[in-house]
C-alpha cells in the first residue's frame, strides 16, 4: 500500500497564515531587533541582510508598470458602450469625483497632522524633479510621443493615458456588431484580463515574502532612529482614519441628502457590506454582499448589475485618502518638507486615476502608491529613504487596507443609490424621503 505523502510542513504552514498577521509580524519582529540594534550600537546591518530589503522594494517596483497596463486597460474596457449612455456616463463620473474629493481630504489630513518620521538618513538626498513647467505643458506631457518609451521610462501618467484610451476603444470593438472585429476584441481582453491575473498572482507571491522584506526594511529604520518612529506611524493611521470618517460624514452624508435618500434605511442594509468589506479587505470579494444590499435597498438591477462590479474596479475613495496622506507621510519623511501645489495637483490627477487600476483586492492600493510617488518624479529605489519610509507604512497596511476597503464599498452603493435614485430606478419608496 502507497503512503500519501505528507502534506504540509513548516513552509506551507507559513503559506497558509494569514499575510496580515505575518506582515504585522515581521514589522513588530524588525522593530524589536532594530531597537536591540540600535542599543548595542549597531547602525547599520551587514549587507548580505539588507539584500533582503533591497530584494523586496526591487519585487514591487517590477510589478508597477505590467500592473498598470493590465488593470487599466481590463478597468476601462469593463465600461461597456451599450450600458455607458444611460447610466455609465453619470457612474464613471460621480465615481471619479468622489475619488478626487477623497484624495484631497487625504492632502488636507496631511497638511493637518503633517505625519513625518525623523529618519536619520540622508534627510535630502535627492532634488525631486519639482517642476518649472507650466499646467499647459503638464497637460500636454499627458500624451505621450512614443508609447514604448513611456512604458520603458516608467513615464507613469503617459502610461495611464495610453491605457485607458487603449482600453476605451477595446470596449467599443468588443460591442462591434462585426463578428471579426468582437472576436479579436474579447480576445485581445482575455490577454490582458489574463495578464492582470498573473500580475495578481505575482503580487499574491511579493506579498508573501513582504513579511521578511518589511522585517528588515523596518529593522533599518529602528537600528538608525530608535523607537521614536512609531509615533509617526500613529499619526498616519490616524490621519487616514478621520480622512475616511469625515468622507462617509460629508460626502456619502451630503450626497444621500442632495438626492433625498433615507440615511437610516441606507445605513442599515449598508452596515453588512461595510463590515464585510472591512474584514475581507477586497471590494471584489464583497461584491455578492453589496449587491444583496443593493436588492434591499429596492435599487433596479439594470443599475447595479453594471455599477457595483464597476465600482469594485474603479472606484476607490478610501484607497483616494490613503493615498493623499501616505504620499503626504513618504515626501515629508524623506526631505522634510510637505508636498508643493503641483506635487499636490499631480497626487491628486494620479491617485484618482490609479483607483481604476487599483484591484479589489487586499493590497492593491499599495502598489498603487508606488505608482503615485513614481507619477511625483519621486520612485521608490532601492536603499533610499523613501524605500524605508515605504516600507514603514507597508508593515501598517493591513489596518489602513481594512478602513479604506470598506469606505470604497460604501462609496459604491451610496453613488449606485444615487444615480438610481436620479433615473428613477429605486423601486422602493421607503428609501426615499
Ligand atoms: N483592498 C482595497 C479594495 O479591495 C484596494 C486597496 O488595497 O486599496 O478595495
Amino acid at each position: 500500500m502507497s503512503q500519501a505523502p505528507k502534506k504540509g510542513g513548516i513552509f506551507q504552514a507559513y503559506l497558509n497564515f494569514n499575510v496580515l498577521y505575518k506582515i504585522l509580524i515581521g514589522l513588530v519582529i524588525g522593530a524589536i531587533a532594530g531597537v536591540i540594534l540600535a542599543a548595542s550600537g549597531v547602525t547599520a546591518l551587514p549587507a548580505w541582510i539588507s539584500m533582503f530589503g533591497t530584494i523586496f522594494t526591487r519585487l514591487l517596483k517590477m510589478i508597477i508598470i505590467p500592473m498598470i497596463v493590465g488593470s487599466l486597460v481590463v478597468g476601462a474596457a469593463s465600461v461597456s458602450p451599450a450600458t455607458v449612455g444611460k447610466v455609465g456616463i453619470r457612474v464613471v463620473i460621480i465615481y471619479l469625483i468622489t475619488s478626487a474629493i477623497g484624495v484631497t481630504i487625504g492632502l488636507v489630513m496631511g497638511n493637518i497632522f503633517q505625519p513625518h518620521a525623523i529618519l536619520a538618513v540622508e534627510a535630502a538626498e535627492k532634488v525631486p524633479a519639482t517642476t518649472d513647467q507650466t499646467i499647459w505643458n503638464i497637460i500636454a506631457n499627458i500624451i505621450p510621443t512614443s508609447v514604448l518609451s513611456s512604458l520603458v521610462n516608467e513615464t507613469v501618467l503617459q502610461v495611464i493615458f495610453f491605457c485607458l484610451v487603449f482600453g476605451l476603444c477595446l470596449s467599443y470593438l468588443k460591442a462591434s456588431s462585426d463578428e471579426r472585429l468582437k472576436t479579436i476584441a474579447q480576445t485581445t481582453y482575455n490577454v490582458f484580463d489574463c495578464l492582470t491575473e498573473i500580475m495578481m498572482k505575482i503580487v499574491q507571491g511579493i506579498m508573501q515574502y513582504a513579511p521578511v522584506g518589511v522585517a528588515v526594511l523596518i529593522c533599518e529604520v529602528f537600528a538608525k532612529n530608535g523607537a521614536n518612529v512609531v509615533g509617526a506611524l500613529v499619526i498616519v493611521l490616524v490621519a487616514c482614519f478621520l480622512g475616511y470618517a469625515i468622507h462617509i460624514v460629508l460626502v456619502y452624508g451630503g450626497l444621500l441628502k442632495i438626492f433625498r435618500i433615507k440615511i437610516g434605511k441606507f445605513v442599515k442594509e449598508a452596515r453588512t457590506p461595510f463590515l464585510t468589506a472591512f474584514v475581507t479587505r477586497s471590494s471584489n470579494g464583497t461584491l455578492p454582499t453589496t449587491m444583496t444590499a443593493a436588492e434591499n435597498l429596492g435599487i433596479d438591477k439594470e443599475v447595479y448589475a453594471f455599477s457595483l462590479p464597476l465600482g469594485a474596479t474603479i472606484n476607490m475613495d478610501g484607497t483616494a485618502i490613503y493615498q493623499g496622506v501616505c504620499a503626504f507621510f513618504l515626501v515629508m519623511t524623506c526631505y522634510g518638507r510637505g508636498l508643493t501645489f503641483g506635487e499636490m495637483g499631480m497626487v491628486i490627477l494620479l491617485a484618482t486615476l490609479a483607483s481604476i487600476g487599483t484591484a479589489g483586492v487586499p493590497g492593491a492600493g499599495a502598489i498603487m502608491l508606488a505608482m503615485v510617488m513614481a507619477g511625483i518624479n519621486l520612485p521608490i529605489e532601492a536603499g533610499t529613504t523613501l524605500a524605508q519610509a515605504y516600507a514603514m507604512i507597508l508593515g501598517i497596511d493591513a489596518l489602513l487596507d481594512m478602513g479604506r476597503t470598506a469606505l470604497n464599498v460604501t462609496g459604491d452603493l451610496t453613488c449606485t443609490a444615487c444615480i438610481a435614485k436620479k433615473l428613477g430606478l429605486l423601486k422602493e419608496d421607503s428609501i426615499l424621503k
